[in-house]
């Protein structure tokens, strides 16, 4: 698994500041995608040794780690996610799926506090718009969740 490039965002979940990590081999194929050249096996290898170089300058900065894709190898995604749980409590961890229904057993709190799911339509148009398919979803540690989709909406414009 690799990656291309991270940012520090603001508008992918809700109330975070994020450290976006935008991992490359995206096998979904949107039409439309924002973002083609995420769709190619190209970039630096995404490990534990990775995100601590990736994290170190900003840990104290940050509020959260979201994993952008990855769709190729989700358990992989997966125990990177747990690998920061457990080596950066004080941070969230999130997950940007591009299938509509990854599986159950990895939209679990002991992987993931936020799970976006769904491939862009764009019919229906992105996470900030009301006919999206796509969906965000905070995950509790009992596992029950919210669908917070709709804090996207009143961020149009
Ligand atoms: S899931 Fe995202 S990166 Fe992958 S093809 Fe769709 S829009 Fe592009």
């Amino acid at each position: 698994m690799k990656y291309v490039d991270t940012a520090i965002v603001f508008q992918e979940i809700p109330d975070e500041v994020t450290m976006a990590v935008n991992i490359s081999n995206c096998p979904i194929h949107c039409e439309g995608c924002h973002s083609p050249y995420l769709q190619s096996d190209t970039g630096i290898t995404l490990d534990q040794k990775a995100i601590d170089d990736i994290l170190a300058p900003y840990k104290d900065a940050i509020t959260c780690v979201c994993l952008m894709g990855g769709d190729a190898e989700p358990q992989e995604v997966a125990e990177l996610a747990a690998y920061i749980r457990s080596a950066y409590p004080s941070l969230r961890t999130a997950w940007y799926s591009g299938r509509q229904q990854p599986s159950e057993e990895l939209m679990d709190h002991k992987y993931y506090d936020y799970v976006k799911v769904g491939p862009y339509i764009k019919a229906q148009g992105p996470l900030n718009s009301p006919t999206t398919n796509q969906r965000l979803y905070r995950i509790y540690p009992d596992n029950s969740r919210t669908d917070l989709t709709s804090w996207f909406w009143q961020r149009r414009g």
